[in-house]
This record gives structure tokens, C-alpha cells and sequence, in this order.
């Protein structure tokens, strides 16, 4: 008789999902959550995979793996975007559906979490296959999604238009147009204009709120922000228009500095126009071809937008700000983290700050839902209220209960804590 191999499935042995369970550990042990409770969590309620055969523009078959990972629906309907890159895996793909859950449940949002992927890199097909790619993904999940079961959206490789395909293909299937069954559609077809700024805008108010707690206020405080791109760009707009003097901005190419002050407006057009920001001249800029630099000014608050593990043992002891406001996703790797909570620094974790595309998602949802007709100021004025709101709660359950740790363990424990307590409420647990 052949002897059975432990299984091990599709996921379990995907180093990305090992560190989100491993994330997930540390917060249940200060939660004093009890091992069957973490091995509740730690697998997504379902994973689906299918096999998606597009015929490319040379009349050759090809197959690609897709996958959706449903992690937790404890508080509501699943809701995550979907990556096209030739490295996704089900494991990694499971495991940003386990921060999707943490993060929706941070924001106070009435959503679990989900994530999607297909393994492809989308710059290697043509717009018709693309399309056929997308539609033929969504057919193959159709069954499994839908406005008040998974919302999907956009995230690394994917965009409106495809939002726009994968719209279209789930409504052909229900036979009706299901304008929540996605967000960040676009605009024609219920997606907000505002759903561009709203992640950036969401780091500016995070940096404000923890201002307002740390310093006073974010009047006269330095920023430097470290990448331009769709978070760096609103997030030092808006900063810049609240009070912060903006005296530092980067991108891949290097960074200008102005210690009296940069103008936000102007850098926006010279990047806008030549696609570098050290292209930016005024009197008293200084301007660098290395964009690392830029961390280590001697700044009030550090907006890393743009991209992981950009803060590191290597120069975390030269970092001078006081507050640092995670816009990207993943910027500081724990050993920083853990230098610079000893130091006193605070850093608000990427969970919590770069939350404002989802809150943005689910005002865009709960709006095509009603039917309603939102305009611009109504949508930024309620991603206002919410984040702020949660902001505040989050930060002071922080200070009260957890604060011998990086507001980011607190911010897991709060998240997990909230999730746990909405399944025992429901009978799961
Ligand atoms: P983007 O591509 O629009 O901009 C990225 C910026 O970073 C650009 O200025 C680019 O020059 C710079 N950059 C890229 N590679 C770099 C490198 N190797 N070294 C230094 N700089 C580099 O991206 P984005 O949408 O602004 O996203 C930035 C970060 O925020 C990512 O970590 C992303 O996952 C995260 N995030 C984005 C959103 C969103 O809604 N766009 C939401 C949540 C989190």
C-alpha cells in the first residue's frame, strides 16, 4: 500500500502566507485567542482556481490559473481587488484576502475580505486579449461573486476598463445591470471621479488626525514624501493645502528639497509634463538623483508612498521624523518597526492610513445600490467623516490598551478583535 504524503494545500507552504500567519499569531497571542480560534482564521472559507484559455491574435491556444480567495465574511459581503501579474500564487493571493479582512474590519466597514489573481503579465497581451482574458476570468467566477456576496475591484495589472468587462460580463449573466457586483468602475458606468484621489486623500487625513494628537495640529510641520505616483501625489496635495509645509518630494528618479517649502501645485505639473519631479527648479531647491536620501531628512512627518521595505535596519537610525504615515503598502520591514517604536516614533501602519480606496469603494457600492447620484464633495466630505472617525477610535484604543506596541500590532489586534467578535456573534465561534 502506498503510504499518504501530509497534505499540505495549495497555500500552506507560500512564504507571503506564512508572514500573514504569522502576523495573525502574534495578534491572537495578545488577544489571548485560543489556538482552534487562529486555525479558524487562518484559512480562507473557500478558494476558488480556474482555468482561463483566451485565443491570442496569432490564433494560438493559451491557458492561464486564476484564483479568488474568499478569506472572511463574518462582517459582510467579501471585497478585495484583483492582481494580473505573472507572479501571483494562491498563496499570495490568499493572503492579501487575510489583510483584506483585517483591513475592512479596521475601517469599520461592513465587508470581510477577498483577493483575486491571475497569473499573467497584462503588458504582454493585446487590448482584444485582454479583454477576452478578463471576461473569460469573471465568467469563470461569476458564480461566486456578486453585489451582496464578493465585490471585486482593481489592483496591481488591473483598471477601470477591465472593471468596466468584468461589470459587463456578470450583468449579461444575472440579466440586469448589477452596478454593485464592482467598484472603481468608471465614471459612465456608476464609478466616482474622486475615487482616483481618495487613497491619498486618506493618508493626508491620517497624517492629520495623528498630527492633531501628536503635535497639535499639522500647521507649519515639515513632510517629506517619498514617491509620486497616485498615493504620493494627493497625499502631498492635500497636506500641503491643509497647513503642512511640503518640503521634500521623490520619485524612482531622485528627489527635490526645499527646506522653506516646496509648491505642491507646481511639482504636480513638472511631473505631470516630464514624468520626473527633479525636473522641478525654484529658488532654494535642492535637487538629487538618489531617491533614498529623501528618508532621512530632517523632517516632522515621512510619507513612504511608494513602495515595500523602503525603511530598514540599514537606515532606520538615521530617520529623523517624528511620525510617519504609511502610504504604500508594506514600507517598513519589523525590525525598523520595532528601532523605531523604541525611539518613540510613531508610525501609523498601512492598514489603517492607505485605507481610503476601500472606504471610497464602499461609498461607491452602498451608493449604486440605492440608485443614488452622489456628487464629488458628498463622497470626499463621508470618506472624511469615516476615516476621521475611525482614525480616532483606533488611535485612542491604541494609547488605552495596547500601547506597549507599534500602533500596527494594535491596529491587527483591533481588526482581529472585531472580526472574532462578529463570528461568536453570529454563532460561528
Ligand atoms: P504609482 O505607480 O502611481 O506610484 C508609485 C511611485 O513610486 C512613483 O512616483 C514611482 O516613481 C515611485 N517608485 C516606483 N518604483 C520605485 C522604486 N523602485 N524606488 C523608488 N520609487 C519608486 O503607485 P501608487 O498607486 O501611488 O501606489 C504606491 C503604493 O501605495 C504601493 O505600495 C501601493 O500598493 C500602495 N497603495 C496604493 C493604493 C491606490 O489606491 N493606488 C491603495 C492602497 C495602497
Amino acid at each position: 500500500m502506498t503510504e499518504r504524503v501530509p497534505y499540505a494545500s495549495l497555500y500552506e507552504n507560500d512564504p507571503v502566507y506564512q508572514m500573514a500567519v504569522n502576523q495573525l499569531r502574534e495578534s491572537a497571542n495578545i488577544l489571548g485567542l485560543a489556538d482552534d480560534v487562529v486555525e479558524v482564521l487562518r484559512h480562507p472559507e473557500k478558494l476558488i482556481q480556474v482555468k482561463i484559455t483566451i485565443k491570442r491574435d496569432s490564433g494560438k491556444l493559451e491557458t492561464f490559473l486564476g484564483w479568488r480567495s474568499q478569506h472572511n465574511s463574518a462582517l459582510g459581503p467579501y471585497k478585495g481587488g484583483v492582481r494580473y501579474a505573472e507572479t501571483v500564487t494562491p498563496g499570495e493571493v490568499v493572503a492579501l484576502s487575510m489583510w483584506m479582512t483585517w483591513k475592512c474590519a479596521l475601517a469599520g466597514l461592513p465587508y470581510g475580505g477577498g483577493k483575486g489573481g491571475v497569473r499573467v503579465n497584462p503588458k504582454t497581451l493585446s487590448l482584444r486579449e485582454l479583454e477576452e482574458l478578463s471576461r473569460k476570468y469573471f465568467a469563470a467566477i461569476a458564480r461566486e461573486v456578486g453585489p451582496d456576496i464578493d465585490i471585486p475591484a482593481p489592483d496591481v495589472g488591473t483598471n477601470p476598463q477591465v472593471m468596466g468587462w468584468y461589470f459587463d460580463e456578470y450583468s449579461k449573466l444575472a440579466g440586469y445591470p448589477a452596478w454593485g457586483v464592482i467598484t472603481a468602475k468608471p465614471v459612465e458606468l456608476g464609478g466616482l471621479y474622486v475615487r482616483v484621489i481618495s487613497t491619498g486623500y486618506g493618508v493626508a487625513l491620517s497624517a492629520r488626525e495623528a498630527a492633531r494628537k501628536l503635535f497639535g495640529g499639522l500647521e507649519g510641520k515639515t513632510v517629506a514624501v517619498h514617491g509620486f505616483g497616485n498615493v504620493g501625489i494627493y497625499a502631498a496635495k492635500y497636506l500641503a493645502e491643509w497647513g503642512a509645509i511640503v518640503v521634500a518630494i521623490s520619485d524612482s528618479k531622485g528627489y527635490v528639497y526645499n527646506p522653506k517649502g516646496l509648491n505642491v501645485e507646481n511639482v504636480i505639473e513638472v511631473k505631470a509634463k516630464t514624468d520626473a519631479v527633479t525636473n522641478y527648479r525654484e529658488e532654494g531647491v535642492k535637487v538629487s538623483n538618489n531617491h533614498m536620501e529623501l528618508l532621512e531628512l530632517p523632517v516632522d512627518i515621512l510619507v513612504p508612498a511608494a513602495i515595500e521595505n523602503v525603511i530598514t535596519k540599514d537606515n532606520v537610525e538615521r530617520v529623523k521624523a517624528k511620525l510617519i504615515v504609511e502610504g504604500a503598502n508594506g514600507p517598513t520591514t519589523p525590525e525598523a518597526d520595532k528601532v523605531l517604536h523604541d525611539k518613540g516614533v510613531v508610525v501609523v501602519p498601512d492598514i489603517l492610513a492607505n485605507a481610503g480606496g476601500v472606504v471610497m469603494s464602499w461609498i461607491e457600492w452602498s451608493h449604486n445600490k440605492m440608485g443614488c447620484f452622489l456628487t464629488d464633495e458628498e463622497a470626499i466630505s463621508r470618506l472624511d467623516k469615516m476615516m476621521t472617525l475611525n482614525f480616532n477610535r483606533v488611535f485612542d484604543e491604541w494609547q488605552k490598551k495596547y500601547s506597549n506596541y507599534p500602533m500596527r500590532v494594535a491596529a491587527y489586534v483591533i481588526a482581529i478583535d472585531r472580526v472574532v467578535k462578529a463570528m461568536k456573534l453570529r454563532g460561528w465561534i
